[in-house]
């Protein structure tokens, strides 16, 4: 997962990952695919402050493409700009340049691409309430770490640990089975308080529960670090030498 990729605001849109194919990168492929525009009662607000020609708000909407051209696909965007042009001297002769600084705020990219990787095998349940939690992402936070808490609660069921208690309840048992994942499966337990909680902000909060589902994802599900120590043990004990 690329936490700097998955912002409130951008000042460019960055290369999300392709929904369809995962590999490629999207990308605005053609200026016409992309529209901003300024609704007429901005233009009087901006004429009443005396800004305009300074700065511009309005909504901009457009398409992504897949960068691998055999996929292909498009993504649509859309969402809220502001820009502001300011003057910048150049030189004593009062030439200037105009530096133009945009923000873009995302309200929606459909299809959405994964924030985290899934891997291959976990339970469909858990897939649907993650990919749930991708949709909402820049749709309703609330919503979107509810859809987290939920695929907490999906994941200890693929892990296979009896459901009928609390979801506190559920990480001690699951801790008895196999120590070592309570701070992650707690900090998750947490996740649906968005909004409630003091101090991080609810984005970056959201940010880092992903990132932590994603790590219990790959260890537990994909069990990276046990397949990295039997890889590791294997070559240990052919003494580096490969085997035939
Ligand atoms: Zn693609």
């Amino acid at each position: 997962m690329d936490e700097k990729l998955w912002k409130i605001n951008y000042s460019e849109i960055p290369k999300f990952p392709c929904p369809r194919c995962n590999d490629g990168r999207l990308r605005i492929k053609k200026d016409e695919q992309f529209l901003t525009y300024e609704p007429n009662w901005v233009t009087d607000e901006l004429d009443e402050a005396s800004l305009r020609g300074e700065m511009s708000v309005g909504k901009f909407a457009g398409l992504l493409r897949c960068e691998e051209t055999e996929c292909d696909e498009a993504v649509a965007i859309c969402g809220e700009y502001s820009v502001s042009h300011e003057q910048v001297f150049r030189n004593r002769y009062d030439e200037f340049d105009v530096e133009s600084k945009w923000v873009y705020t995302i309200s929606r990219l459909s299809p959405m691409p994964r924030i985290v990787k899934i891997p291959d095998g976990l339970s469909e349940e858990c897939v649907e309430q993650i990919q749930g939690a991708c949709e909402l992402f820049f749709v309703d936070l609330g919503a979107c770490a509810n859809k987290l808490r939920v695929a907490t609660e999906k994941l200890l069921d693929h892990l296979q640990v009896p459901n009928q208690r609390s979801l506190a309840d559920r990480i001690n048992d699951f801790e008895k089975k196999q120590p070592g994942h309570k701070p992650i499966f707690d900090a998750l337990r947490h996740v649906g308080n968005v909004g409630s909680h003091e101090g991080k902000s609810d984005f970056e909060y959201v940010i880092d529960c992903f990132s932590l589902m994603e790590f219990a994802l790959e260890e537990l599900v994909e069990k990276r670090s046990a397949k990295i120590a039997a890889t590791a043990g294997k070559i240990v004990a052919s003494k580096g030498k490969p085997t035939p």
